[in-house]
């Protein structure tokens, strides 16, 4: 199934040429190099380099591919990659596409000096690979983004901005060339009082806290950033002193002052979380459907027992379900259509939930063996649970479908 743009009708379902082409060649590698790493590197719980090395390598981990399958122009470019590294394993493919939240927070609000200081230093190349992070979290600030204690204090002296405070849960913190930071610069305004920073590569003052031992996604690292008095000049300030001084001033006067840092770059980069979900539970289905093939009890294929066809039957259908809110976002969000309907957050919700469902039915169509850690839907089930945690939990997409559908302020 596909979607695509065709002049005659206006509206199909083919996907093009150079999209299944690229599906194609990241499978291949999700195939041949992921799926074959993915149990050394859940049980090492630490970032695959040589795995980065090899996707350095042919293009994969690039800012260049990046860039590519993000200007897509019909928006699928980045569900379809991401849904084939996740499809190969979620904690590596979470440690080869984490950098994306980062470079979308920076070429989403920055200025075009901005993404072509900062882009390339995320990404490196084939020879020296870097990583951005992307730091909004805080022990006291998870989905109530407005908490953010971090402050960003402007030196007009020297036009430099202070950062202090702890960030937590950061993909690739510490680890990152660059640090990309929501922080408060006037915290009476609340969440319209922060901006988003950009911290160099070097800069002193910003170590990592501790790295936090997960529940899946063990490949992926995440952790603590701590700013401890990090100086960045002014040039940092994502978006510029100009745009941010004219954000203020209306928010002070009460006026409208656009959307939050933080909340504007998780709205963007909705469809693609959807889309490792997918990913997720795409591979559960298809291990589940071919063991169910093969498992013989009673004299036939489990598969052949009504119980276990049903079950197939629900993963398939909410498989295809999930994809298809996930694409309907990734086009609307291609085509600069406003989410009216909520509709990036019903594709994260909606894929989200999906993977856990899907991935605990098919450790019960394995049985026993689907408990244990020789078959892979076991790991498979505990990277799912993220995606109904990092990026919004479902309840807070709940919350924002909720606000669109009745229009009143639901908390
Ligand atoms: C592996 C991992 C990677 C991450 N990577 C990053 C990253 O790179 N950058 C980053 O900034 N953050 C990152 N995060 C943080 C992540 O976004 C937060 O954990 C998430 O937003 C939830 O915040 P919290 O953990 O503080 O939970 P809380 O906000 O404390 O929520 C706890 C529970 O209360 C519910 N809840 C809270 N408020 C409401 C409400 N108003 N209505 C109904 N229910 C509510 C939640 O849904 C949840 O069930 C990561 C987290 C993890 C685990």
């Amino acid at each position: 199934m596909s979607v695509g743009v065709q002049a005659d009708c206006g509206f199909s379902f083919e996907m093009n040429p150079a999209v299944t082409e690229m599906r194609d060649w990241v499978h291949g590698f999700a195939r041949d190099v992921i799926r074959p790493a993915a149990a050394e590197w859940d049980e090492r719980e630490e970032t695959p380099w040589p795995i980065l090395e090899q996707a350095a390598k042919i293009g994969l981990y690039s800012l260049d591919f990046f860039a590519q399958q993000w200007l897509e122009p019909s928006g699928l470019g980045i569900p379809v990659a991401w849904e084939e590294l996740f499809w190969g394993d979620a904690g590596i493919a979470l440690s080869l596409t984490g950098t994306g939240l980062a470079a979308v927070a920076v070429s989403g609000n920055g200025t075009h000096e901005q993404m072509a200081e900062f882009l390339p230093p995320m990404f490196g190349d084939a020879d020296d690979i870097k990583l951005g992070a992307f730091c909004a979290s805080e022990p006291n600030a998870g989905s109530d983004v407005a908490a953010i204690r971090t402050r960003a204090v402007y030196r007009e002296s020297s036009d430099e901005w202070v950062l202090n405070g702890v960030k937590s849960w950061v993909t690739n913190g510490g680890i990152a060339n660059v640090h990309v930071i929501v922080a408060s610069v006037d915290p009476a305004l609340g969440s319209r009082g922060q901006a988003t920073f950009i911290v160099p590569p070097g800069t002193p003052g910003l170590s990592q806290g501790q790295k936090f031992r997960k529940h899946g996604i063990r490949a992926s690292h995440t952790a603590e950033v701590v700013l401890d008095d990090v100086r960045v000049p002014g040039r940092c300030l994502v978006g510029g002193k100009e745009r941010l001084d004219e954000r203020l001033a209306r928010t002070r006067e009460g006026g409208k002052a656009g959307q939050q840092a933080a909340m504007k770059t998780f709205e963007a980069t909705r469809p693609a979380v959807a889309a490792m979900a997918v990913g997720v539970a795409r591979a559960a289905l298809e291990y589940a459907r071919d063991y169910s093939l093969e498992r013989v009890q009673f004299g036939q294929p489990i598969g052949q027992t009504q119980a276990i066809a049903f079950m197939l039957a629900d993963m398939s259908a909410a498989v295809d379900a999930a994809r298809l809110l996930t694409w309907r976002a990734a086009w609307m969000a291609r085509q600069r259509k406003p989410f009216i309907h909520a509709e990036g957050s019903m594709a994260k919700l909606v894929a989200g939930e999906t993977a856990v469902r899907v991935t605990e039915q098919a450790i019960q169509i394995l049985g026993g063996n689907g408990y244990t850690r020789d078959y892979p839907v076991e790991r498979w089930h505990r990277d799912a649970k993220i995606f109904t945690i990092f990026e919004g939990t479902s309840e807070i997409q709940r919350l924002i479908i909720g606000r669109a559908a009745t229009g009143l302020d639901v908390r």
